[in-house]
């Protein structure tokens, strides 16, 4: 049957999960699909050895959007985990984000006054910071940026620091407080149970085919009469401008029989070469007690087109090509590209929600 439903949504993460809650409380009818065997996208928990793993990698939720709060404490009650993440640099112990802990542990300074005048002596001066390597160095200097910023970042990436774009950076705080709070967001927290009730409650009234790569069944749109497409958007134009650069991990997940390995949720490895980049031991998202632990290693790995693609890579050249595919989708009727693949921007989950939000307002009332 033609137009069965309103809305088909291809992708089951976060963007669509918002969508479908916001159709279904006004009675519209979702179809999902899902090219994995789960729906979650990268928030999705598994839970072993009763801890919700974050197996996609550590997702905190974090936002100074009320509103945004507001609408996802309606979806699940949120613990009050901060996210203090620790840097190991070749054994040596860190604070992050870069403050006065990370500060003293690195020079001995105990002042905002000793540490910005080791820091001004480092930075290097530049107007217009026109890399991640220039921007980070103008901010903190050579130290930090030398243990801190640029293997990770160059693992994290596979680039080197001066052919990143300089934002990127600037997303870690950098302040003169002895504050390790890694967001300088008002809210934060992680779900009490892990993300799947959300997902769960949100795709409740939807139809979801799991399993389903919608590429390969295009003929699913002829049952709703608008899509919103959430998968990468050069794939689903079979990449007629070129592939655009995304990149990917691979995650190495343990079972360990004690109790607590690390002491930390994160611990990011800021050397070139520990081959991964942070080891994240979920059971303390939730203040886990269980006589076992999980640890899952995070390896970045270059994309290629049968992997996963996690990061887009918003290179100027990148960019340009994906101007490219934003117009050709913008003539493409009845579809809407959004999320981080199929808006190819590193969003953060509050601004997911916003966007998804401000998307169904938009188009609820065209005619159906
Ligand atoms: N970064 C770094 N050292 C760290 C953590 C992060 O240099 O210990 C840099 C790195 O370039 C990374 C960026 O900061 O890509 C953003 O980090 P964030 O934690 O926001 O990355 P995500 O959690 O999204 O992977």
């Amino acid at each position: 049957m033609k137009n069965k439903y309103d809305y088909l949504l291809v992708g089951a993460g976060l963007f669509n999960a918002i969508f479908a809650r916001e159709a279904s409380l006004d009675g519209k009818r979702c179809l999902v699909v899902e090219k994995r065997s789960h729906i979650g996208g990268n928030l999705y928990c598994e839970n072993i050895e009763g801890i919700n793993v974050h197996v996609y990698g550590p997702h905190i939720f974090h936002t100074s959007n009320e509103s945004v709060w507001e609408y996802m404490r309606s979806l699940c009650n949120f613990n009050h985990f901060v996210y203090t993440p620790i840097a190991n640099y070749k054994g040596e112990i860190y604070n992050l984000p870069f403050n006065m802990n990370t500060f003293y542990q690195l020079w001995g300074t105990k002042t905002p006054k000793e540490a910005l005048s080791k820091i001004e002596s480092q930075q290097l001066q530049v107007s217009y910071p026109e890399n991640l390597e220039e921007q980070a160095l103008s901010l903190v200097g050579t130290d930090i940026y030398h243990k801190l910023i640029k293997g990770y970042t160059e693992k994290q990436w596979g680039k080197d620091s001066k052919d990143l774009p300089a934002f990127i950076i600037r997303r870690l705080p950098f302040r003169f407080t002895y504050n390790n709070n890694y967001y300088n967001d008002i809210y934060q927290g992680i779900p009490i149970g892990g993300y799947n009730p959300i997902f769960e409650k949100c795709f409740a009234k939807a139809d979801v085919l799991i399993n389903t790569d919608f590429l390969s069944h295009r003929e699913l749109t002829n049952k709703a009469k608008v899509t919103i497409y959430t998968g990468a958007i050069d794939r689903y134009f079979d990449y007629c401008f070129g592939q655009l650069e995304y990149r990917s991990l691979r995650f190495e997940m343990e079972t360990l029989e004690i109790e607590n390995y690390q002491g930390n949720a994160a611990v990011n490895y800021t050397d070139r070469e520990t081959p991964y980049t942070r080891i994240i031991e979920s059971k303390h998202f939730e203040f886990g007690k269980q006589p076992n632990t999980v640890i899952t290693k995070e390896f970045p790995a270059p994309w290629k087109d049968d992997g996963e693609p996690f990061y887009p890579v918003n290179t100027t050249e990148n960019n340009k090509r994906y101007e490219q595919y934003k117009k050709k989708a913008e003539q493409s009727k009845d579809v809407y590209f959004a999320g981080r693949l199929g808006a190819y921007k590193y969003y953060n989950m509050d601004e997911i929600i916003q966007e998804a939000i401000i998307l169904y307002n938009h188009i609820k009332h065209l005619s159906l």
